[in-house]
């Protein structure tokens, strides 16, 4: 489940948007003394806007679709319900973070403010940690992964304390991982 900003949420702040360019609209040419009438300022404020986003939307998706359509990276991003175009609007409309909207998980509120090169997200609370692989700061999600000393390969421990009493057999290269 995506936990990014509703896109009617989105759309709706365009609307209004739109609305309060309306309002302009009929006062500015009202000031230039071309009488247009109120309900069609308000109706091209909100039309305008909205149907500058249907447009613009659809021209994203498309190139999107086109370009990058065979890349899996990208198809999975579209099927945790990523899209560029919403995901690239600016506030106010969108106030997602960077990695709320790439991550798609709103991001934990916290005492600690994880540094700005931090990129990757927990896949299980949404906080920004420095790699993908790594243990999570906040949550903990990863600690039953560990990183091979002899070959690099990233290895999940089979039953819980296991890095730490046993050890594990690293099943690229045979050696014995324990922390
Ligand atoms: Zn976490
Ligand atoms: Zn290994």
């Amino acid at each position: 489940m995506s936990t990014r900003t509703s896109r009617l949420v989105i759309v709706t702040r365009l609307g209004l948007v739109g609305f309060i360019g309306g309002f302009l609209l009929f006062y500015l040419t009202g000031i230039l003394g071309i009488n247009w009438g109120f309900i069609p300022c308000m109706v091209g404020g909100i039309a305008g806007p909205l149907g500058l986003l249907l447009f613009s939307w659809t021209g994203v998706r498309l190139i999107g679709a086109v370009c990058y359509g065979h890349d899996p990276a990208y198809r999975k991003y579209i099927a945790k319900g990523g899209d560029p175009y919403f995901d690239g609007l600016p506030p106010p409309f969108n106030s997602d973070s960077w990695t709320q909207r790439i991550g798609g998980l709103r991001e934990p509120v916290t005492d600690f403010i994880p540094p700005e090169h931090w990129r990757f997200q927990c896949p299980r609370c949404g906080a920004r940690v420095e790699h993908g692989n790594s243990m999570c700061w906040n949550c903990g999600h990863g600690n039953d992964l560990s990183q091979c000393h002899g070959c690099g390969t990233i290895v999940r421990e089979p039953s819980f304390g296991a890095f730490e009493t046993t050890g594990v057999i690293c099943p690229n290269c045979n050696s014995v991982i324990r922390n």
